[in-house]
């Protein structure tokens, strides 16, 4: 049995006064969940304000959006692991479309960021997914097992236990599109089936995948009820505290 985690994306939106007012609500309406895994990913300026509010809630870890593959070192505006690790954050997207899209990020680069953080025992979230042209091309296995390969190149199976993949097509990211709940579980089902061949069954089948791309309350039992989707990434609907712990109750009654 996997748990399922839920992470909460907030991407380049909240400020550390919105960070809070999003916590003071939040933690009423969820308080301690233990059937879900809860992840909050805010910006960097609001990780230790998050993090300090975070310290003594058990259930609910700290993430970070993104991170440098080098040791703290001259890279003008980039975050190491050791300042991620400073805040105790325990996860950190790798490799989100909007990195790749914006900032030219390749799989090569998602690759040494993910045996970086791992290095430094952070989690990675592994985002991977096809854009709309490369789905109606017929491209869609091409394209994940070829982000797969790249992105997890050199690692374990125990390294692999480390790794959360998120499904994300590009199509369905802050669109409102969402993938049908049959055409997210076969992409995962693909990606686990590719996980078996490239490592072994066992691995496999303990790798959380989790979905991401315009998640909401109404549509969140649908897709969590897939029995290859372990959870979601969430954009947009994360933002608003009341929405984002509806999801989390809709998936942790799925548990009971
Ligand atoms: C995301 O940013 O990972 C995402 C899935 O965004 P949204 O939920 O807004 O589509």
């Amino acid at each position: 049995m996997r748990k399922k985690i839920l992470a909460a994306n907030w991407k380049m939106n909240m400020t550390v006064g919105e960070s809070d007012a999003f916590l003071d609500t939040f933690l009423m309406e969820v308080g301690e969940e233990p059937r879900v895994d809860i992840v909050i990913i805010p910006p960097f300026t609001a990780l230790p304000r998050v993090s300090e509010r975070l310290s003594d809630v058990q259930n609910i870890k700290l993430g970070a959006q993104n991170m440098h593959w080098e040791k703290p070192g001259a890279y003008t505006g980039e975050i190491s692991s050791h300042h991620l690790r400073e805040l105790f954050v325990r996860y950190v997207v790798l490799g989100h479309s909007e990195r790749r899209n914006y900032f030219s990020e390749t799989d090569a680069i998602v690759n040494k960021k993910v045996a970086a953080a791992l290095e430094a025992t952070l989690k990675p979230i592994v985002c991977i997914g096809e854009t709309l042209a490369e789905r109606d091309g017929g491209r869609v296995e091409k394209v994940l097992e070829m982000q797969l390969r790249g992105s997890l190149d050199g690692l374990t199976a125990k390294d692999l236990a480390e790794i959360i993949i998120a499904y994300e097509p590009v199509w369905a990211i802050g669109t409102g599109r969402t993938a049908t709940p049959e055409q997210a579980q076969s992409a995962h089902a693909f990606i686990r089936e590719t996980l078996a061949t490239l490592w072994d069954r066992a691995t496999a089948d303990k790798v959380r995948i989790q979905y991401g791309g315009s998640v909401k309350p109404g549509n969140t039992t649908d897709l969590m009820r897939q029995p290859d989707i372990d959870g979601a990434l969430v954009g947009g609907a994360s933002l608003d505290p009341r929405g984002f712990a509806e999801i989390v109750k809709h998936t942790a009654a799925l548990s009971e």
